[in-house]
């Protein structure tokens, strides 16, 4: 995508102590794109994720610049990125588990923008939820989980949502709903997603780009056709066995 960037980050750094943890010249989240970053256990995804976000769990020493349409939110405390709408889906998903669907939903919309998704528009994405209305967010199961945690971020309207390991805990079956509901997103609304994966096999079936990090360090990159075919993530992810 040659549209200006919706999330950019430039030499971002983050270090453990004396571990490097990750190594970032740049990254950039075009509008309507939906961007894949991969890596294996312990790569740096969580430390990009919270890095982004303006977490500082661990006590991280983080240097670079994060945008946000052009601006720079570096600076900014996570509620304040939260609040421009660059938005987190965690891991596990972020649901209340007392709270039902309805009351899940409610929780977000008072502080809706004016980008935010309106409840039809989030049952018609996800019409599971309206059959599940009066569970609590304990009672669902994972993908629903995963689908009302996304509803819940769409209602507060994103500008940029990042995905922390969406299929974690899925069966494959639920893993590849969720993430072509995500692509119908990117496809239909034009929302710009960071998709952030373990699940190399999965991501690769719908991100237009792919990040392949390791090590803190971006191992390779490209459009996913050209990310398919090379012989890293082939013998690395792709591979039988
Ligand atoms: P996972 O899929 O297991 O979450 P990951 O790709 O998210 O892995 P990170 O959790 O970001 O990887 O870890 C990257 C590196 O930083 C690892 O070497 C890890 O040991 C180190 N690390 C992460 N958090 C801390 C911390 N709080 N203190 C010290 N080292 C950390």
């Amino acid at each position: 995508s040659a549209a200006a960037p919706v999330l950019e980050a430039e030499s971002l750094r983050v270090a453990y102590g004396g571990n490097q943890a990750l190594d970032l010249p740049r990254l950039a989240l075009g509008a309507g794109e939906l961007v894949g970053v991969v890596g294996a256990n312990g790569a740096g995804k969580s430390t990009l994720v919270n890095a982004l976000l303006g977490w500082s769990r661990g006590r991280p020493r983080v240097s670079g610049r994060v945008r946000l349409d052009g601006e720079d939110i570096s600076a900014l405390p996570t509620h304040e990125r939260v609040r421009r709408g660059l938005l987190l889906v965690p891991e596990g998903g972020a649901v209340f588990a007392r709270l039902t669907v309805t009351e899940n939903l409610a929780a977000s919309a008072d502080r809706a923008t004016g980008r935010a998704y309106t409840e039809d528009e989030v049952f018609a994405l996800f019409p599971r939820l309206r059959e599940r209305l009066h569970h609590t967010g304990g009672q669902l199961s994972g993908g629903e989980r995963q689908m009302l945690a996304i509803a819940r971020a769409l209602r507060l309207g994103p500008r940029a949502l990042v995905l922390d390991e969406p299929s974690i805990g899925l069966a494959p079956r639920l893993v590849v709903s969720v993430l072509e509901t995500v692509r119908r997103l990117v496809d239909e609304r034009g929302l710009s997603v960071l998709l952030v994966e373990q699940n190399v096999r999965a991501a690769i079936e719908v991100v237009d780009r792919l990040v392949l990090i390791e090590r803190g360090r971006v191992l390779a990159e490209g459009p996913v056709a050209a990310m398919r075919d090379d012989p890293r993530i082939i013998q690395a992810y792709l591979g039988e066995g």
